[in-house]
C-alpha cells in the first residue's frame, strides 16, 4: 500500500547509541523524545534496548501507551484537566505554573505517589518557563511544602519559538538560578536539563557548561541533525524514516497555468514561473499527509507544489515512469505529520 513510510529501527538505534555515548563522556543524561513519531512501538523498543536514561513525550496519550521500565517524562506543561493522568502515567513532568503544580500535588496525594517536577526557565526563547529575570525564588519554598511533589531539577528550552541559539551567555542565566536555589534552600538539584537538539553542537564541541547534566533529544536522534545551525551530525543517519509515494499521472504539460488566475485550493494567491513545457508528475500524497516543504526530493525531482491529496513534481529526467514510486527523505515536520497520518502505511525494515 502507498503512500508509505519505511522505518528503520537499526538506523535509529545507531543514532541513539552514538549520541548517548557522546553525552555520557560529558556526564550528560538523555531524555529521548518520542513525540515526533507518536511513540511508535518499534522505535520505543530501540530506546528500551539502549542506555538512554529517560523516555519523554509531549502528550499524555503517547506516554500512556509506552511500554518501558525507564522513567517517563511529560514535556509539555500539563493542562489542569490532565493532572490525574500525569501523576498516574508519568514519573516526571516539566512545569512552569504554581497552580498546576499544586493540582499535581493533590492528584498525587489521591493515589499516594510522589510526582517529580522539573521547573522550566525561559531564558529568552519565549516558549515555556518562569521568565528568568523575574523569578521569585520563594516559589521553591512553596514547592517544598507540597508533600507529594519532589523538585527534581530545573530546565530550559531554546531554539523553539524565539530561535535563540544556546550560548555560554544564555546558559549563565540558568547557572545563576541554579546557584541561588541551591544556596538559599541548601539543596542539590538532581537534573539541570539544558535543552533539546539545538544544544548538540555545544555538546560535541565540548562547550556545554559542566553544570548542565541532561538534554532532551528528539530531532537529533531521528534525523541526525543538530538544530541550532541545521547541520547533519557526523555520520548519523538522516533516513531513519523515509516516504514512498506513487506517480498517478505523468505528462508533458506547461509550467504556467492557462486562464485568469485567482486563488489556489487553499484560498492563497500563488506565483508561478513560466519555464515552458515540463515533465510533470502527480503523486498520491498531499497536504493532508505532509507539507511538501518538509519533503527532500531525490536527484532529478523538483517539488512544485501540493493540494490536499496531490503532490506535483517536475521530473528532470526519464528516471521515473508512470506508476513508479518516488522516495523522499524527510525533515522533522515531515516525519511528525506522516507518522500521525492514518492514510500512510508504516513499514519496518
Ligand atoms: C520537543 C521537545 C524537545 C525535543 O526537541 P528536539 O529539537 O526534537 O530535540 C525537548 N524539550 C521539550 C520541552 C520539547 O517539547
Amino acid at each position: 500500500m502507498y503512500p508509505r513510510v519505511i522505518i528503520n529501527p537499526k538506523k535509529y538505534a545507531y543514532n541513539v547509541n552514538y549520541l548517548i555515548q557522546k553525552a555520557k563522556e560529558k556526564n550528560v543524561s538523555i531524555m529521548a523524545v518520542s513525540k515526533v513519531y507518536g511513540a511508535d512501538e518499534e522505535l520505543i523498543k530501540v530506546l528500551n534496548q539502549s542506555e538512554v536514561e529517560f523516555i519523554a513525550d509531549s502528550r499524555i496519550r503517547n506516554i500512556k501507551k509506552i511500554q518501558t521500565t525507564k522513567p517517563k517524562v511529560l514535556l509539555r506543561i500539563p493542562q489542569i484537566s490532565e493532572v490525574d493522568e500525569v501523576v498516574k502515567f508519568t514519573d516526571i513532568s516539566l512545569n512552569s505554573e504554581m497552580k498546576t503544580i499544586k493540582k499535581l500535588n493533590e492528584a498525587a496525594e489521591k493515589i499516594n505517589v510522589i510526582h517529580k517536577v522539573i521547573l522550566m526557565f525561559d531564558l529568552g526563547d519565549l516558549r515555556e518557563g518562569f521568565y528568568y529575570s523575574s523569578f521569585d525564588v520563594e516559589t521553591i519554598a512553596e514547592i517544598s511544602n507540597l508533600k507529594h511533589i519532589k523538585l527534581f531539577g530545573i530546565g530550559t528550552n531554546l531554539t523553539c519559538y524565539g530561535s535563540v541559539i544556546p550560548s555560554l551567555k544564555t546558559y549563565q542565566k540558568l547557572a545563576l538560578i541554579k546557584e541561588s536555589i541551591e544556596r538559599k534552600f541548601n539543596l542539590k538539584l538532581k537534573i539541570i536539563s539544558g535543552g533539546n537538539s539545538s544544544s548538540i553542537s555545544m555538546l560535541l564541541k565540548g562547550e556545554l557548561p559542566s553544570f548542565i547534566n541532561n538534554l532532551r533529544l528528539g530531532e537529533s536522534l531521528i534525523v541526525g541533525k543538530e538544530t541550532a545551525y541545521q547541520k547533519q551530525i557526523d555520520n548519523l543517519y538522516d533516513d531513519v524514516v523515509i516516504l514512498e509515494a506513487k506517480i498517478i499521472e505523468l505528462k508533458i504539460k506547461p509550467s504556467y497555468p492557462e486562464g485568469e488566475l485567482g486563488f489556489d485550493a487553499f484560498g492563497r494567491k500563488q506565483t508561478y514561473e513560466d519555464i515552458g513545457n515540463i515533465r510533470r508528475a502527480s503523486l498520491a500524497i498531499g497536504k493532508q499527509d505532509v507539507d511538501h516543504n518538509d519533503l527532500i526530493a531525490p536527484p532529478g525531482v523538483r517539488i512544485i507544489g501540493s493540494s490536499s491529496d496531490h503532490l506535483i513534481v517536475q521530473l528532470e529526467s526519464d528516471l521515473y515512469k508512470f506508476d513508479d514510486a518516488i522516495t523522499f527523505k524527510l525533515k522533522y515536520g515531515g516525519i511528525l505529520s506522516l507518522m500521525h497520518s492514518e492514510y500512510v502505511e508504516k513499514i519496518y525494515v
